[in-house]
């Protein structure tokens, strides 16, 4: 390879390095290979190599010191400002998609026009909804409905704010969840708390639980059964939470959601409505350490997310 073919390949990864960095995207550099337990050989604050100035021979590159970059707010960049239109656009219309929702009647075959009209619930205050949550995670800790009780360690009920916004749904408990009793822990859960602080959020901020509360023995995917089983669960624990936004992690935790067998590729495209509140789906965590390309796509993913989460609260206050 010439000495001008390497100097474009230092200048390409320069540049593409700096755009990360100054997207703030850390999440999107630290995480090596799924497989290498080694730490990652891209740190997120290691000196970059600086462009070099063009040569006219092969002469051999001299490194050059590094430059630090400063991060700049995203919005200063045009790229961004044409992203951050795009999302406007997208959290105005979810919001068009969402009212036009709630204005269509509900079909029923009951349906009586002398019928009462269906009281007003008053929603839970947040200590309401803690202390309920606690009741259902008491209950389903003993839950024998359905064949993985046997195998489990303990059940995974969910962890985070009773009050929050925004709901994050996985699949099911890996190894590590259940032996610590709790949601998206180990390498998955690292990304998924790294990914939340990239858009201004803590764990404690937002809702984490998954679709089925035991481990499927050697992290199989779960049964249809198995599914079917502890859908009632899930939807016990939405209807306490009530959230402004789900956010599926992943093709089976939106399928089980939603009911349908569509693409995650599909599903990512559009903005679905479960009992009235708008379901996102992205990618898994885990499928981004073993698919680090994903990372671009999931993060436009959350950054719409966290937008629509704003637009809904600043809606009800
Ligand atoms: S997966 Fe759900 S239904 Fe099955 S045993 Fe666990 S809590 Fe019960």
């Amino acid at each position: 390879m010439s000495g001008d073919s390497l100097k474009r390949i230092a200048r390409d990864l320069h540049t593409y390095l700096t755009q990360q960095q100054e997207a703030g995207m850390e999440w999107y550099l630290d995480e090596g290979p799924v497989d290498d337990p080694s730490p990652s050989t891209v740190a997120p604050t290691a000196p970059v190599p600086a462009p070099e100035v063009p040569v006219a021979t092969d002469a051999p590159i001299e490194p050059v010191p590094a430059e630090p970059v400063a991060p700049k707010p995203p919005a200063d960049k045009p790229k961004d400002l044409e992203f951050q239109m795009a999302c406007d656009a997208f959290v105005r219309e979810t919001i068009n998609q969402i009212e036009q929702h709630r204005q269509t009647p509900v079909e029923s075959d009951q349906a009586d026009i002398f019928s009462e009209p269906e009281e007003t619930v008053e929603p839970l205050t947040p200590e309401a909804k803690a202390t309920t949550l606690a009741a259902l995670a008491e209950q389903i800790s003993s839950c024998e409905d359905c064949k993985l009780h046997s195998t489990r360690n303990q059940t995974v009920f969910g962890v985070g704010n009773p009050d929050a916004g925004l709901v994050f749904i996985g699949e099911a408990p890996g190894r590590n969840e259940d032996e610590q009793g709790e949601p998206f822990v180990g390498r998955a859960g690292k990304l998924l708390t790294d990914i939340l602080k990239a858009i201004g959020f803590e764990r404690d901020d937002i809702y984490i639980c998954t679709t089925i509360k035991s481990r499927p023995p050697k992290n199989r995917d779960p049964e249809r059964d198995e599914v079917q089983a502890c859908e009632p669960y899930l939807k016990q624990q939405l209807a306490i939470l009530e959230p402004k936004v789900i956010c599926c992690l992943g093709r089976h935790a939106a399928m089980t959601l939603l009911g349908t067998r569509d693409s995650l590729g599909n599903l990512r495209k559009k903005v679905h409505i479960y009992e009235g509140i708008p379901v996102m789906a992205t990618y898994h965590p885990a499928a981004l350490l073993r698919n680090p390309h994903w990372k671009r796509d999931t993060w436009e993913d959350v950054r719409k997310l966290r937008a629509l989460h704003d637009a809904l609260l600043a809606e009800t206050s």
